[in-house]
């Protein structure tokens, strides 16, 4: 049996926000592609994303947005059916398309798939090869791409239906995670660890926050050992002292030094080595339960690379 999930859908393909967009369809395929190539896509568990419910997706976010997200999507696919234009702007940088609703529940899906699939054994952890991703979505708003708060579902569907005490979450994208620590900042059962370029989008996460947030602000052109010396020092004594059950991970690859959205200067091996210490924790503390699910990488090519050395550490590659 293979040890590691992956979780995708064909539906997670079909959102798109325009031809120029970096947050764009191609971003799975060049994951499959270098997965097929490398040989590692067959050690994977391959499995479908079910949808999300409305209920779900309400274990973190307010339902007039959810009923709201759903409702546009509604009434573009009516638009469409009349020739009309195919899009609704949430954001300068956020769009909706007729499949969006479908996609963010496939996203959401995947990872409370994941979490059963991980919890019940049957899996040791899993990817969730998704998009929309989710962590810049707050409780009543999408924003930065993200629509629903992918990894903060999970976390509180491991919480409410599965009666874990503590879940840490994990999130190494270039960008602060604001949707995870709006939904989750001061919810103590949640330990959230993150580094983040800063000042940058979103512009939030170095000010005052809840305890339960261990926020690492770093400056653009930090690169991968002084990352690696800052995780040492402030995530692993507080998740060692924290002793989690399960492990999220917001996987971000847009701190990649090839990716133009961040100006970070990390390469696949500093994800690999971040990944073995997220492994480490999780053997030591959750049964080695993790469920990471895919969030910024825009570089196509570095972010196969490194997706595929994320994934090579899950699996004992
Ligand atoms: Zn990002």
């Amino acid at each position: 049996m293979n040890k590691t999930g992956y979780f995708t859908h064909p539906d997670c393909r079909k959102h798109e926000m325009g031809a120029s967009h970096p947050e764009c369809p191609a971003r799975l395929d060049a994951i499959e592609d270098r997965l097929l190539v490398t040989g590692v896509g067959d050690a994977l568990d391959r499995r479908e994303a079910p949808l999300a419910s409305f209920n779900d997706i309400e274990l973190a976010h307010d339902g007039a947005h959810v009923a709201r997200m759903r409702d546009l999507c509604q009434e573009m696919g009516r638009h469409v059916a009349d020739g009309l234009v195919a899009y609704v702007r949430i954001d300068p940088d956020t769009l909706m398309n007729p499949h969006t609703w479908d996609a963010a529940q496939r996203a959401a899906g995947a990872a409370i798939a994941a979490t059963d699939a991980v919890i019940a054994g049957e899996l040791e952890n899993a990817f969730c090869a998704v998009r929309p991703p989710g962590h810049h979505a707050c409780h009543d708003k999408a924003m930065g791409f993200c629509f629903f708060n992918n990894i903060a579902i999970a976390a509180r569907h491991a919480l409410e239906h599965h009666s874990l005490q503590r879940v840490a979450i994990v999130d190494f994208d270039v960008h602060h995670g604001n949707g995870t620590e709006d939904i989750l900042g001061g919810d103590e059962r949640v330990l959230m660890v993150s580094f983040f370029q800063h000042p940058f989008y979103p512009y939030s996460g170095d000010g005052p926050h809840a305890d339960n947030m261990v926020n690492l602000p770093v400056p653009a052109y930090t690169k991968g050992m002084a990352v690696r010396e800052l995780i040492e020092t402030y995530w692993m004594p507080r998740l060692e002292a924290f002793k989690p059950e399960m492990v999220f991970i917001s996987a971000g690859f847009d701190a990649h030094r090839e990716d133009d959205l961040g100006q970070m200067g990390l390469v696949e091996q500093d994800y690999a080595w971040i990944t073995s210490r997220i492994r480490d924790v999780a053997r030591k503390h959750a049964k080695g339960r993790i469920v990471s699910s895919l969030e910024g990488g825009y570089n196509l090519d570095a972010l196969g690379r490194s997706v595929e050395a994320h994934i090579r550490v899950l699996a004992d590659l």
